[in-house]
């Protein structure tokens, strides 16, 4: 689905299919030289993560592991309380590896800040963040994001794997969800 299949339903276009791919092979390039011979684990974060997982490791040029965590945030309502739940755990033995989890989007980060505490007690060599999106203004968190995609405003999107509702995660672009959407 692109955004001409449901252009009713955002107010903008942020960014298109070819801005993301054109983004994430420069990261892809940089990932490629940091963990040369390194065999890095991406470990991605359910749900939202499965399209940035699939389409960085295939613009990689290194060899890559992939494994993947569901988590769940305790929390009222919309505000994330930091504790999190693990609904499912990952396969691979972190001890000894150059772990790099990857994200769809972070606003807040208590979530991801909780997570990364969780996988740096299992001893990896290394430990390091890349995320697709970016909510600059809302972070809150500690964290050290080695490599990011796009900072975007504060507002609500939905695309490349960020759904509303359960819906819209397989739109190609992503874009700011108009309100009669919701409301
Ligand atoms: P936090 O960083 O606040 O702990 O939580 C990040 C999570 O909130 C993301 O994984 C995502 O599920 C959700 N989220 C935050 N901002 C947005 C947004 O603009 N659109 C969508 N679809 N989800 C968002």
């Amino acid at each position: 689905m692109d955004s001409s299949d449901i252009s009713d339903d955002l107010t903008t276009v942020l960014y298109t299919r070819e801005q993301i791919a054109a983004r994430l092979a420069e990261i892809a390039a940089e990932i490629d030289r940091d963990y040369k011979d390194k065999f890095p684990l991406l470990v991605g974060v359910l749900n939202g993560a499965i399209m940035v997982v699939a389409d960085l490791s295939r613009a990689l040029s290194i060899h890559c592991e992939m494994d993947w965590m569901a988590v769940s945030s305790y929390g009222s309502g919309t505000q994330t309380s930091g504790v999190v739940r693990i609904l499912k755990d990952l396969s691979v033995d972190l001890a000894g590896r150059h772990v790099l989890v990857v994200e769809d989007i972070i606003d807040t980060g208590l979530t991801l800040t909780y997570l990364m505490q969780n996988l740096a007690s299992r001893d990896p060599a290394s430990l390091k963040i890349m995320t697709m999106f970016r909510k600059p203004d809302a972070f809150k968190g500690d964290l050290e994001i080695a490599y990011v995609g796009f900072d975007l405003p504060n507002q609500f999107v939905v695309g490349y794997g960020l759904d509303y509702a359960g819906r819209y995660r397989n739109l190609t672009d992503v874009g700011i969800l108009a309100p009669h959407v919701y409301s």
